[in-house]
């Protein structure tokens, strides 16, 4: 197939591309490299330098002519669109929408969305928490992206194509940015191999559901196959919380030290876990990497610093 990604430089989208080149499609990567990497883009793909928000990007995708689109880029930091919320919804509002007007225009069957989880609902009040539960994010950047999402809805509704919404859990793996500001698992294992201290927000019993990054590409090329539109939770339904992390990284990192504490952030939920039990039916996905496996083969990635 001829497929178009947006934001394939970056932590998840890199590794999607990979898997698509691999898999024989032609790949076109849009990314405007604010976040990603260049180096890592397979050489298979073809990568374009472009900001989402460039009008020029319709002639792109008319040009290109996709069968099927994967929409991965975004401001992906809850801290940073608490300090910045325009610019966060400057990308992933206008930005998808942007997009999804050039997906239309070049007749695009498939658009395949990458949403968050983790952000969306708020502190749930169910838990494991499944796609039916109200939609309340706590940060801009959970209503950046709830937004996008319902864009997606009504764009996909008027030009006929199919939408597919992945909505996943605290995604982590070789390639997340340890200086970014989300990604408690890159930021940790980083600090611990470089023997620095490492900052816990509260009192480290907020819970998260980790769920590795080759799972969430498995989610997504099922997610081509998939018969229609559908809106699915990418996670493990296990809750892990934070100081839990931080003992699993300390004994994959060899790590001694203590943790230090500083105060909750705004925005962050205290505790999450996703119900994918509708990925599971429909897309027949399951998560395949147990923690301490995926934590290792982080460890490992960033141990050698190797980008592929
Ligand atoms: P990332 O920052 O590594 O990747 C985002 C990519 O988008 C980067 O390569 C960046 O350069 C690119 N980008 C940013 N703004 C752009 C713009 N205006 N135009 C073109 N490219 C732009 O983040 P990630 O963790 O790989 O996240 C990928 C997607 O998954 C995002 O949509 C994010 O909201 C979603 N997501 C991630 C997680 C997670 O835990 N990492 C969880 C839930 C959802």
């Amino acid at each position: 197939m001829r497929v178009l990604l947006t934001g394939g430089a970056g932590f998840i989208g890199s590794h999607l591309t990979d898997a698509l080149v691999a898999a024989g499609h032609a790949v076109t990567v849009v990314d405007d490299l604010s976040t990603g990497r260049r180096e890592q883009v397979p050489p298979g793909a073809h990568l374009v330098a472009m900001d989402i928000l460039d009008p020029a990007l319709t002639v792109l995708v008319v040009e290109q002519a996709p069968e099927a689109v994967f929409h991965l880029a975004a401001h992906a930091s809850v801290s940073e669109s608490v300090r910045e919320p325009e610019h966060d919804a400057r990308v992933n509002v206008l930005g998808t929408l942007n997009l999804l007007r050039a997906c239309a225009a070049a007749g695009v069957g498939r658009f395949v969305f990458s949403s968050t989880g983790g952000a969306l609902y708020g502190e749930p009040h169910t838990l494991p928490c499944d796609e039916r539960h109200p939609i309340r994010p706590l940060s801009p950047y959970g209503a950046s992206k709830a937004s996008g999402e319902a864009y997606v809805h009504a764009l996909a509704a008027q030009s006929g194509m199919d939408a597919v919404i992945l909505r996943y859990a605290n995604v982590y793996g070789p390639r997340q940015d340890p200086a970014g500001e989300a990604g408690v698992v890159a930021i940790f294992a980083a600090r611990m191999l470089a023997g620095e201290p490492v900052t816990i927000f509260g009192d480290g019993e907020q819970q998260r559901d980790f769920v590795y990054v080759a799972d969430v590409v498995d989610a997504n090329l099922r997610s081509l196959e998939a018969g229609e539109s559908g809106v699915y939770n990418v996670g493990t339904g296990v809750g892990t919380s934070v100081n839990e992390l931080f003992a699993s990284l300390a004994r994959a990192t060899g790590y001694a030290l203590d943790p230090r504490h500083a105060p909750s952030r705004s925005g962050d939920v205290q505790r999450v876990w996703l119900d994918a039990s509708a990925a599971h039916r429909e897309l027949d996905w399951a998560p395949r990497t147990p923690l301490e496996a995926g934590i290792g083969a982080t460890v490992e990635s960033l141990r050698t610093g190797r980008v592929r």
